[in-house]
């Protein structure tokens, strides 16, 4: 068994953006710049944008972040959308999901031009993916896209089994390894939460990617000898001896399931790494294309 650590995979890619920031700096152009809208203060949210913050300096993208209470109106939001929309100086922005209730995601995602959509969820870039047509692709299945590449496992002909149907993950992972291209050609079935026997058809998996948001929930029996797993979850799952008192576990059963697999990411130090690197290379192409 093999880990897919994303944690090498994202290391080599940041290098590959720092080298190329820097030489659009020496050729006098300016860095990419990256801005983040964080509504209210959920932990998890604020964790993420901070670790995007983060990278982005690393590789020597600009991020300016954008803090607001809860209470901000949806029309302030979609005003400084527009705002950072119009800002020639901005090459790309994102909202950090979930946000309030009286604050409608679906507006939110149509109002940031598709030119600076570095998450990928406008429905032009969606329709643009579908379409096989050169896009930002949404940075989770973006990131397992360039995982399996940075490992060498090819997708060609496999039989891929994703469980889970999400806008952002699922569905688009499901629909790019499906289609007629280098990373893409297999044969791929899409589970959720009404797929009849489950199992069954998981242990057909060569690649197994599993995006549910239920710990532990891919056990044994449902892989196959030697497949490749890809363990999207990122659970908040209890632990007393942690400092902060939760652990983050996949969807996987990691310690059981890891013996049977060619390949296995971790949690964390998988996807979620890859994630970023994704939003980073995103952000990369907002500039210069
Ligand atoms: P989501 O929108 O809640 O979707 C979950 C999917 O799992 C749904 O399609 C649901 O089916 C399916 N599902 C739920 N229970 C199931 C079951 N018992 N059997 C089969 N399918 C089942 O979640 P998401 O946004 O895709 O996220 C999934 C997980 O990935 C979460 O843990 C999330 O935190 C994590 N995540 C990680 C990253 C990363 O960077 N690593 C990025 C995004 C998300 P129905 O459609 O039928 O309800």
């Amino acid at each position: 068994m093999q880990l897919l650590e994303g944690k090498l995979a994202s290391a080599a890619i940041k290098e590959d953006l720092k080298n190329k920031i820097s030489n659009l700096l020496s050729a006098g152009k300016r860095a990419p710049h990256l801005a983040a809208i964080l509504v209210g203060n959920d932990p998890a949210s604020e964790t993420y944008v901070a670790s995007k913050v983060k990278n982005c300096k690393e590789i020597g993208i600009n991020s300016s972040l954008f803090r607001y209470d809860s209470s901000i109106s949806e029309q302030m939001l979609l005003e400084k959308i527009n705002e950072l929309n119009a800002n020639e100086g901005i090459d790309g922005i994102l909202v950090q999901v979930p946000l309030p209730k009286h604050i409608s995601e679906k507006k939110v995602i149509n109002t940031i031009s598709p030119l600076k959509d570095v998450d990928g969820f406008h429905p032009l870039n969606i329709g643009n993916m579908v379409l096989g047509f050169p896009t930002f692709i949404s940075a989770t299945p973006y990131g397992i896209l360039l995982l399996l590449q940075h490992y060498k496992i090819s997708t060609q002909g496999k039989h891929v089994v994703v469980i889970g149907r999400s806008n952002n993950v699922g569905t688009p992972i499901s629909i790019l390894l499906s289609r007629n291209n280098d990373y893409g050609n297999a044969t791929v079935t899409l589970c959720h939460s009404r797929t009849k026997d489950l199992a069954s058809i998981c242990q057909q998996a060569d690649i197994l990617i599993a995006a549910i948001g239920r710990p532990k929930y891919v056990t044994t029996n449902m892989v196959k000898e030697n497949a490749v797993v890809i363990d999207v979850g990122i659970n908040r799952v209890k632990d007393e001896t942690k400092k902060s008192g939760f652990a983050l576990k996949g969807d996987v059963d990691f310690d059981n399931v890891a013996p049977k697999c060619s390949y296995i990411t971790p949690v964390p130090g998988g996807v979620g790494l890859m994630t970023i690197a994704a939003l980073l290379q995103n952000t990369y192409n907002a500039c210069v294309e």
